[in-house]
């Protein structure tokens, strides 16, 4: 029937014959099931490339198959977007396919809608389900690493600015996340396609300059990596030599962090030496520190030193002919497999790694995880896997020449923490290399770091550390110290905070009512008194700032709720919204409507309304003499309410606009005036203001199409202050 359809069955049917060389015929007859089950499913729906939806399912799997996954994470890749986009439930899919397939499928599944939270902590959220799920069972994550690889792959397709946004997560969290788990390949593109669309010119550039001459660039390649062959031959004779060109965004990284021009970059060749044992290791590395002269400081011995994820490698730069450098990694096969895939290593090897071995290789996402339980700041998690995951790290001594292992910026006090909570929480001073440093310090790869400690045990960390501090490590183990040991303290400095953000906010509430608004403030934090949360916001692990908005917004409920005087719509039963001869009055849905005897408002009139107490809306003309010229002006302004002549609108429809703009004076009538203006409805409007200057706003409408809405949207975003509109929920 459709060529579509024939070509994805092509596509499947072509993964399927290579699947068919690697997994027994139970497990295929189950990924049949599921590719059956996944293409009905998603049966209509197309991808914005205009493909069938069942070729991104199709395409993840392959990249999974291409990491050696097992035939479970194939199946849950198949099904990884039924669960979020379409009718199949998690029960069905744990009743088709078992528990552990639908563990995988719910891991990738994003949390339902959040109500009231920014995108941010949405974000935030569904990152911490997923690490959580993954914590469990780490198939989780790489399976949403090939889902997110190949939505980067196919990004041209989504608008402009959500390609930013998904670019600029995919290189804050999940790249690090990639190369935290040593997946190389697709650390890398997910990098490489990131910066393409966050940096396009120096994107091109770079790639340009690189296939310039990329002949004689190959040249080059070829004549080191036979010139090394044909010495190491001799000497190891299984050794193999390859040689490559790096990724652009390592070049990318190292011209714009480091202000290298393109040909200051060392890193532009890469020649790889992989042999059968350590020894062989060393062995080479003497033949090339013979055949080329090496650049001074840039060896590195990740053998006896693995990086976090275990990579391990010889790394040397040389000086090659015509006065070039190219760095030169010596590895085993066993280290190449490790470099490589990573962790996927242990599926695509069947290493048999042990549960402790992989636990082990966890460790960091536990740590990760238990760091944030004093949080309430979803956003935390973001910003801890961008500065504890970053591929930049620092490798220092301790005097007795242990390697601690730290993030780029880390601070002595991060140091001591890394070796010991008592050691941190007994620190006075640090010396590195013999000299004595302020304890904000940044450590270096090489510096040998000297804690200075307290000999009095009680002596306990500063509060001014948590700002200076980098490594969530070493914030949670401060925080846990101040919770446990200064209470009391940390009871007064809350109370002070909390006294003074609400004066700062007009919060004015009687003794008892404090007491009563503050109680179910900290039963919504999980505490049992106002003292636990005083002590909470004392230590750091709640932080006021980031609750006031709803603090003001429960503040704001009250005080409405306990005022009288207001004033009283009469809600009419089943009556049609513009049924009153087609009026719409803004801000309220099925209102009694009563055209006023004064003014006779005819369609086509301006008109305004006015709410009655007890009979509805009365609708006047604009220039009705009982109208105040000016409603601001009036005795009761907020009883004034716009109202128009609706177009008699047949499939209509609302729809959720998230409008980000400016916090400014009159932001949000300015807004509404547009919609007044062409006639759209309002049924529900929602602000929210945050610290930097910037508000969001939720609304519902009525549009009568996709068309209607498009030319809605383009009209409001011309109001001044507008940052951006979003349409969301539908
Ligand atoms: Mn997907």
């Amino acid at each position: 029937m459709s060529e579509t359809k024939i070509v994805n069955g092509d596509k499947f049917k072509e993964l399927r014959q290579s699947l068919a060389l690697s997994y027994p015929e139970e497990a295929l007859a189950e990924i049949d099931k599921a590719y059956s089950i996944a293409k009905s499913a998603h049966d209509g729906q197309l991808r914005l490339s205009g493909e069938p939806y069942i070729s991104h399912p199709i395409a993840v799997a392959e990249i999974l198959y291409g990491f050696g996954m097992d035939h479970q994470s194939i199946i849950a890749s198949l099904l990884h977007d039924t669960v979020e986009d379409t009718s199949l439930t998690l029960d069905e899919v744990k009743q088709l396919f078992g528990e552990e397939v639908a563990h995988l499928v719910n891991g990738v599944t994003k949390l339902g809608k959040i109500p009231l939270v920014t995108k941010e902590e949405q974000q935030a959220e569904n990152l911490r389900k997923m690490l959580l799920a993954m914590s469990e069972d780490i198939r989780v994550m790489i399976i949403k690493l090939a889902d997110r690889l190949h939505n980067m792959r196919t990004l041209a397709f989504k608008e402009p600015q959500r390609r930013r946004d998904i670019a600029l997560e995919t290189i804050e969290v999940y790249a690090p996340i990639a190369h935290r788990l040593g997946i190389r390949p697709i650390k890398e593109e997910l990098e490489d396609l990131s910066i393409s669309y966050l940096d396009h010119v120096a994107y091109h550039e770079i790639e340009e300059r690189l296939t310039e001459q990329s002949t004689r660039r190959h040249e080059f390649l070829n004549d080191i990596k036979n010139h090394i062959s044909e010495r190491i031959q001799s000497v190891v004779p299984d050794a193999r030599v390859d040689g490559r060109i790096k990724s652009v965004h390592g070049i990318y990284r190292k011209m714009y962090m480091q202000g290298k021009n393109f040909d200051e970059i060392y890193d532009i060749y890469a020649v790889r030496i992989i042999v059968d044992s350590v020894i062989d290791c060393y062995n080479c590395l003497g033949i090339i520190h013979d055949l080329y002269r090496p650049l001074p400081g840039r060896f590195k011995d990740y053998i006896s030193t693995p990086k976090p994820n275990m990579y391990q490698s010889l790394h040397t730069t040389v000086i090659g002919s015509e006065g070039i450098p190219f760095e030169v990694q010596i590895r085993t096969w066993e280290m190449h497999q490790t470099a490589e895939y990573g962790i996927a290593a242990h599926w695509k090897y069947k290493l048999g790694m042990s549960n402790a071995k992989l636990e082990d290789r966890l460790s960091w996402l536990r740590q990760l995880l238990d760091s944030q339980k004093d949080s309430d700041n979803p956003e935390d998690l973001v910003l801890t896997i961008k500065t504890d995951l970053v591929p930049e790290e620092v490798y220092v001594f301790t005097p007795k020449g242990d390697v601690i292992n730290l993030p780029m910026g880390a601070t002595v006090i991060d140091f001591a923490y890394a070796i010991h909570t008592a050691v941190g929480n007994r620190m006075q001073g640090a010396k590195v290399d013999g000299r004595i440093v302020p304890i904000d310090y940044n450590v270096k790869t090489g510096e040998i770091v000297d804690i200075i400690t307290s000999s009095n045990p009680n002596k306990g960390p500063s509060r001014d550390w948590l700002k200076i501090v980098k490594t969530s490590g070493a914030r949670t183990k401060i925080r846990a110290w101040f919770k446990k040991e200064r209470r009391d303290e940390n009871i007064v400095e809350g109370r002070n905070e909390v006294e003074r953000e609400f004066r700062r906010n007009f919060i004015r509430l009687s003794d008892q009512e404090l007491e009563e608004f503050l109680l179910a403030l900290a039963e919504r934090q999980h505490l049992n008194s106002v003292e636990d949360f005083y002590a909470a916001i004392g230590y750091g692990g709640i932080s006021l700032a980031r609750l006031m908005p709803r603090i003001k917004d429960d503040y704001n409920k009250m005080m409405k709720a306990s005022e009288p005087e207001t004033p009283v719509i009469a809600p009419v039963p089943k009556k049609n919204k513009t049924s009153d001869g087609g009026v719409v009055v803004e801000g309220i849905d099925n209102c009694l409507i009563k055209f006023s005897r004064c003014c006779n408002p005819l369609p086509g009139d301006e008109i305004i309304g006015f709410i009655t107490r007890g009979h509805g809306v009365s609708i006047h003309k604009r220039d009705c003499t009982n109208v105040p010229a000016v409603i601001e002006n009036s005795a009761e302004p907020d009883r004034w309410l716009k109202a128009y002549w609706g177009n008699v609108v047949r499939d209509e429809f609302k729809s959720t606009l998230l409008i980000t703009c400016f916090n400014r004076v009159g932001m949000v009538a300015d807004i509404t005036v547009q919609f007044a203006n062409m006639h759209v409805m309002i049924h529900d409007i929602n602000t929210r203001s945050f610290k930097d200057g910037r508000s969001a706003i939720a609304l519902t409408i009525t549009v009568n199409s996709i068309e209607h809405l498009k030319s809605v949207i383009a009209k409001v975003e011309k109001v001044n202050g507008v940052l951006s509109i979003e349409r969301t929920g539908m």
